[in-house]
């Protein structure tokens, strides 16, 4: 019997395994996680879980008795270190091996750490359900935070934070917050909401020194020159792609990731999804690596219909969304930092979208509280037409999408 074997209990993981069975896969799914949880629903984390709002079970993906009843085999607490592809093999951290006639890896990612933070009982990374029940406990007994980081788990912890009623100093090395995902007007808005929050937000900053009590941090001298106390410490400075494995078992590495083709195939019998892919998408004809969650639960889905029906393009564009307060962001597509952006909505009124256009197509759409436009954003990337910067601003989005489908030449066969 044909088996599949899937290091990562994460977002690509769970969903491969569930979605070879829903395509009527009838073989062996084994999945093979170092996480000592069975997957959960990882944003969650530094949202509705970090706030004490929802609970396990409500985080898991799925239920004991879903793994019984899909015959998905799920050994926890379990490292792969390496293996050989040829022989079709893969070793685990302490001992034996399995064997597989397709290999899934969906691994993710480790919160890089700075070279000055010291280890501290009170400093904290956030990644898995165990560190969030970690801050979440740190900080239910905490007066202040100090985050180090305003990427989105910094800039989401800093809003549960300040709805949990704590104080929080934000510390950002960079002069606006989000500004490599987002650019610097949206990342600027980003860092206003955040003040209108009580956030007391220092971009260009870093810190300089740590002060420590014990074993315990007590504050810390920022590059602005003052000193700040802080009891709970958060570092959220992005994630190194988990690139160990890959590397023991000879995969191409490009992009920060393992290099996939439009398929997700790595070598033969072998895909990899999620935030270690560096992926040929089809659609945008480039090379992405994307560490979002809707793109790894895709993948994994995208990885089962490969297995199940045979090798096809994944098209699915890359999506992503982040709330914070009362503030609902989604993201279309993959822009760069050289596309020309057009605006649409209400700015001041947190009710608008930003397309971002390249040689006249568009790339990405971001939206703020604008979730239609997000859509019909989609489709206008979708479409690899050249689109007018005016009709982008002012046209009915419905018509001009309408419009694009009804001239768009159908494939035939
Ligand atoms: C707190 C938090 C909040 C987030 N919120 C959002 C959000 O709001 N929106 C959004 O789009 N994205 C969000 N993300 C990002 C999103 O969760 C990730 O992009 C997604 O989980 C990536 O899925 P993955 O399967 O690639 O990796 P993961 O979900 O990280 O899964 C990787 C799995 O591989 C296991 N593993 C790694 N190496 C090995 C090995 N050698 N052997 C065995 N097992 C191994 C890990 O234990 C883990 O189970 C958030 C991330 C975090 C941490």
């Amino acid at each position: 019997m044909a088996r599949v074997v899937i290091v990562g209990g994460g977002g690509v993981g769970d969903a491969a395994a569930f979605a070879l069975r829903k395509r009527g896969f009838d073989g062996e799914v084994l999945v093979l996680s170092v996480d000592h949880d069975r997957p959960y629903d990882r944003p969650y984390l530094s949202k509705e879980f970090l706030r004490g709002e929802i609970d396990v079970p409500k985080v898991f993906l799925h239920s004991e008795e879903d793994f019984t009843s899909e015959r998905v085999e799920l050994r926890l607490d379990t490292r792969v270190t390496g293996g050989s592809l040829r022989e079709r093999r893969i070793e685990l951290e302490h001992g034996g091996h399995v064997t597989f006639d397709t290999l899934v890896l969906g691994l993710g990612g480790t919160p890089r750490r700075l070279p000055d933070v010291p280890s501290a009982q009170n400093v904290l990374t956030l990644r898995s359900l165990r560190d969030s029940r970690t801050l979440r406990d740190a900080l239910r007994a905490s007066t202040r935070l100090l985050l180090v980081g305003a990427g989105f788990i910094g800039a989401e912890v800093a809003a549960s934070a300040r709805t949990l009623g704590k104080e929080v100093l934000l510390v950002e090395a960079l002069p606006v917050p989000l500004e490599r995902a987002l650019g610097r007007e949206v990342g600027e808005i980003y860092a206003d909401i955040h003040r209108r929050h009580a956030v007391d937000v220092r971009t260009a900053t870093k810190v300089e020194q740590w002060h420590l009590e014990g074993d315990r941090v007590a504050g810390a001298t920022l590059s602005d020159g003052r000193c700040e106390a802080a009891d709970l410490v958060l570092i959220a400075v992005g994630i190194e792609p988990n690139l160990e494995l890959p590397r023991e078992l000879g995969l191409p590495l490009d992009g920060g990731g393992v290099r996939v083709d439009a398929g997700l195939k790595a070598a033969e019998n072998v895909y990899v999804g999620g935030d270690v892919a560096f992926h040929h998408h089809p659609v945008l004809d480039r090379a992405i690596r994307v560490e979002h969650w809707e793109v790894a639960k895709g993948h994994g889905r995208g990885i089962a219909a490969a297995i199940a029906g045979g090798d096809a393009p994944y098209t699915k564009l890359p999506y992503f969304w982040s709330d914070q307060y009362d503030v609902s962001l989604e993201y279309r597509g993959q822009a760069s930092g050289e596309d020309t952006a057009v605006w649409r909505g209400d700015r001041e009124g947190l009710q608008f979208s930003v397309f971002y256009l390249r040689h006249g197509l568009v790339e990405a759409v971001l939206s703020m509280n604008d979730s239609k436009t997000n859509e019909l954003g989609g489709k206008l990337i979708e479409s690899r037409r050249a689109i007018d910067a005016s009709a982008l601003r002012n046209a009915d989005l419905s018509e001009l999408v309408r419009g694009l489908e009804a001239t768009t030449p159908q494939a035939s066969g």
